[in-house]
């Protein structure tokens, strides 16, 4: 077996595709008997969107749920407008994380690799060889070896404690309950935000169900223990100073702002992506996306190192585009977390910030910042284009006659290399780039762009550009190998 991956939530199903893609051999284990029916989050955002779209399946997700061009930041009265943002996808589309982990399976699903689900890795191991997997199946223990395991085994990864990976951050300073229950009366409870006497009540509507969040005013004794119905219903009224029934809990549980950052992605031969890497306040409702966005870098990078041929460091750099990002969450989520408390000190910062957030400059820059659209990883050449690092627009594109765009071209999980001008271009190890001559009638004076499977400009020049060969030959070779490796 050649990669383990550790959990078979959207991490691991994304990352297992994407190995998948490269032809990796993976195996995806799940301490569940099957897909847990609990649905943790509503929302896929639009990096998300145009990272599935890169893999040709963004409209199966599209088709499942609306789309919303706004999303919360500080003030729930003035939203972040999403349609100024760059990108394709210009809102967030809701939709159950069952379900994008319903979707994320059967793709995985179509590639030929089925999730185990009640495999529990109970045990793991490295050394400079391989990685030794214990696993947990039917209640017997069973052994495996791998060249490389993954932790995407949430929050409280025993894939990262066990490789000793630190996960220093904050502490939980404030608790919330959240309950998807029936209301007794409907009309008890309007959706949308309620300011109570002694709290503010958020509620959710859900099919035949609502979701009922709110702040726990005293810090739990033993945050562990299963929330009980009697509690969240107390709780509830005493935020309200009235009574609202409450019936049939289908989930009930506290989340709090706690935020941690694993302070190394990658150890050996053991590498975490997702929650397993970061936690933070559900602020911003990212931790999907986050996921995703992690698999998609780790991936070709992991595929690369486990076929051989992908050169020195590129593993690494999983850790160091991905850490930065993952900070950056962190950083967003505890800003809309401090300024929702009901604090008066913090009222003139609200304001503040609201009227900052309308200015479009502003809000374009923060809708860009906590969807990931502005992303931009160190291309490590030198270059002023605004594309250089970020993930390359989706350019309509014109090759032998056919119309076809990146995301299509990418849909293979291969690097790309345009050539889109007279100029022949180095196109390096023929077999780790594919090459396509296109034109591209919007952005004539491009002449050609090197794009990593992840979408990511790696290499960009224009028709006056005097030696782009020179960068292009670098960028070939930092990312994509000499061809002396594999
Ligand atoms: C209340 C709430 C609301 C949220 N709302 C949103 C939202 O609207 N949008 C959004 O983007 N995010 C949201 N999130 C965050 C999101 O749910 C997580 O960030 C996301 O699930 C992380 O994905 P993951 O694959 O890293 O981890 P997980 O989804 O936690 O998956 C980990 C998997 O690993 C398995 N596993 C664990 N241990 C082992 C083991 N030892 N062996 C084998 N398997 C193991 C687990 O069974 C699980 O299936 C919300 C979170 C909460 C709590």
């Amino acid at each position: 077996m050649t990669v383990v991956v550790a959990g078979a939530g959207p991490a691991g199903l994304m990352l297992s595709a994407e190995l998948a893609l490269a032809g990796v051999e993976v195996l995806v284990v799940d301490q569940l008997p099957r897909r847990s029916p609990i649905c943790r989050g509503f929302t896929l955002n639009a990096r998300s969107l145009e990272l599935l779209d890169r893999r040709g399946i963004a409209d199966r997700f599209l088709e499942a749920g609306p789309t919303v061009p706004y999303s919360m930041f500080a003030d729930p009265a003035r939203p972040l407008d999403l349609t100024a943002m760059d990108t394709d996808h210009p809102y967030v589309l809701g939709i159950a994380q069952t379900l994008v982990e319903e979707l994320l399976e059967q793709w995985l699903a179509e590639l030929g690799v089925p999730v185990r689900w009640g495999h529990e890795v109970v045990g793991c191991d490295q050394d400079d060889t391989g990685v030794g997997v214990t696993l947990r199946v039917d209640g017997a223990h069973r052994r495996i070896r791998a060249d490389y395991l993954v932790g995407c085994d949430g929050s409280r990864s025993i894939v990262r404690k066990l490789a000793g990976i630190g996960f220093p951050g904050t502490d939980a300073t404030t608790f919330s309950l959240l309950a998807d229950v029936e209301l007794a009366d409907p009309a008890d409870l309007p959706f949308g935000v309620t300011e109570g006497e002694h709290g503010t009540v958020f509620v959710i509507p859900r099919p035949g169900y609502v979701r009922i969040v709110l702040d726990e005013p005293e810090p739990p004794g033993d945050r562990d223990q299963p929330v009980q119905l009697a509690h969240f219903q107390n709780v509830l009224d005493q935020a309200l100073g009235r009574r609202v029934a409450l019936r049939e809990p289908r989930w009930l549980t506290r989340f709090s702002d706690a935020a941690r950052q694993a302070d190394r992605y990658v150890a050996g031969r053991i590498m975490l992506t997702g929650d397993a890497a970061h936690i933070h306040p559900p602020a911003g409702a990212v931790g999907v996306n986050v996921a995703l966005a992690d698999a998609v870098n780790l991936g070709w990078k992991l595929a690369a190192t486990t076929l051989g041929h992908a050169p020195d460091g590129l593993l690494d750099s999983y850790h160091e585009e991905r850490h930065p990002a993952g900070a950056r969450v962190l950083r967003t989520t505890r800003v809309q977390t401090v300024l929702g408390r009901r604090e008066t000190a913090l009222d003139p910062v609200r304001d503040l910030f609201s009227e900052l957030t309308a200015l479009a400059p502003v809000g374009k820059y923060l809708a860009e910042l906590i969807t990931g659209v502005s992303t931009r990883y160190d291309p490590k050449i030198p270059g002023e284009h605004p594309w250089l690092g970020r993930l390359a627009p989706n350019l309509k594109l014109i090759t032998d006659g056919e119309h076809t765009s990146i995301a299509k071209l990418l849909r293979t999980a291969r690097p790309v290399l345009l050539e889109l001008g007279d100029r022949t271009l180095p196109t390096g190890p023929e077999s780790r780039v594919t090459a396509h001559r296109a034109r591209c009638p919007e952005h004539p004076d491009l002449e050609g762009l090197l794009i990593r499977p992840d979408g990511h400009t790696a290499w960009i020049s224009t028709q006056t550009d005097p030696q782009p060969t020179d960068t292009l030959t670098t960028a070939l070779t930092t990312w994509f190998g000499d061809g002396t490796h594999g």
